[in-house]
């Protein structure tokens, strides 16, 4: 019914499907199979919505800001997934992820990682189920992100430096993928994001959706009616805007705005805006828009934030983008450090570099007074103090 979400071959219109090499042909058809019966069971769902409650802190507030709805304009809430546990969205699919895995009779969980936060999710979960752990990180990255390895090493799992390509996220995936069709049969693979094969983008959607389910009850609650006219959310990957605008997706009253990182500025070289920039193409397994030279090579994205900077997107939102049912905006770099500090001024919250980019949108939409505006906040930023303190050595 709904032409926004996977078809059963896991098409999103022309993105999407499952490109993936033949020895993992049985266990990505496995994983088809189970996934949705699953998920969709009593019994998972029990234990998923008691661990997001109890676990994580769900659900997560919607905030009306008042000072940022001043400054603005218009009437704006903030969803804010920045209090989870483990400081961010990802947890939601994690905790799915692994208790998927366990019901599958898996008994060692892979991930991939750039900045980290994916690969803390994971070995949180995996701390929490008592399963083995290994997560892929760009030796580049696992250079920056210090502290996530070391909370990855607390937790139990093991990181693995990859040395090959740029050292950063995308080589990483391709490192765990690999360890996958060396273990097909006992290793389940933890996607961070709505990107990868068929069932990941749909798959980690549905778990994710809760952020959008939960949205709808609080609006009736605060606005009497359970739609807004406005989400945003910022989009590396996916996943967070997916879970934003999942039970949105067939309403036409609700505009939807999606932020990628600009960096430097679209045309500077230096970004990962990848919907303005990429062509059709198939990377890590999914068909759908990726930054990469005429003849097929992927090209190094580059943003300010380690959680915006891959060189794909996920299905969905290719498929969002072409049919116009979402507006993309390219942040720059400098526009979500400002809206990261006005943020932190005006409502005494630290928003990740991620959520500053969903910020940095809102100065470039034309909101009426009375439009209600639902902006997720992905995550915190004590992730990024670093950066922070950087630029504010600069402004001294
Ligand atoms: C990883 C991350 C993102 C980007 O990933 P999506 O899959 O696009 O959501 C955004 N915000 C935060 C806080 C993150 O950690």
């Amino acid at each position: 019914m709904n032409s926004y979400l996977a078809d059963k071959n896991g098409y999103y219109g022309e993105f999407g499907g499952a490109y993936i090499p033949e020895i993992l042909h049985k266990c990505v058809t496995e994983l088809q199979n189970t996934y949705l019966g699953v998920i969709e069971s009593e019994e998972f769902k029990k234990e998923f919505d008691q661990l997001l409650q109890d676990y994580v802190g769900r659900p997560s507030p919607l905030y009306l800001a008042n000072r940022l709805s001043a400054k603005y304009g218009c009437k704006i809430y903030l969803k804010r997934e920045d209090l989870n546990h483990t400081g961010a969205h990802k947890i939601n699919n994690t905790i799915g992820q692994i208790l998927l895995a366990r019901k599958m009779g898996k008994t060692r969980i892979i991930a991939e990682t750039g900045a980290g936060q994916h690969g803390v999710a994971t070995a949180t979960v995996c701390a929490l189920m008592d399963m083995e752990c290994v997560v892929y990180m760009g030796k580049t990255d696992v250079q920056r992100q210090h502290v996530n390895v070391q909370k990855m090493k607390m937790l139990g799992a093991e990181v693995r430096p990859v040395t090959s390509g740029n050292m950063t996220l995308k080589d990483a995936t391709n490192e765990a993928i690999r360890d996958w069709c060396c273990n097909p049969a006992d290793t389940f693979y933890i996607i961070g994001s709505t990107v990868g094969p068929h069932p990941y983008p749909d798959m980690v959607a549905r778990l994710q959706s809760v952020i959008s389910a939960e949205i709808k009850k609080q609006l009736m609650v605060k606005e009497g009616r359970d739609y807004p006219d406005y989400l945003i959310a910022c989009v590396g990957g996916g996943s967070n805007s997916a879970g934003t605008i999942y039970h949105y997706l067939d309403d036409e009253r609700v505009k939807i705005v999606l932020a990628e990182a600009g960096g430097l500025g679209v045309t500077s070289g230096q970004s990962a805006a990848t919907i303005q920039l990429g062509r059709v193409g198939i990377l890590h397994g999914s068909k759908s828009l990726v930054m990469q030279s005429e003849d097929g090579q992927i090209e190094e994205p580059y943003s300010i934030s380690a959680g915006l900077d891959y060189p794909g997107i996920g299905p969905m939102h290719a498929h969002l983008a072409t049919t116009k049912r979402a507006t993309i905006l390219a942040v720059d770099d400098d526009e979500a450090l400002q809206a990261a500090f006005e943020l932190t001024k005006l409502e005494g919250i630290i928003p990740a570099l991620e959520s500053a980019h969903a910020l940095g949108a809102l100065s470039k939409v034309d909101f009426k007074s009375t439009d209600v505006v639902v902006l997720n906040l992905s995550g915190r930023g004590d992730k990024d103090m670093d950066t922070y303190i950087k630029v504010m050595s600069l402004e001294l």
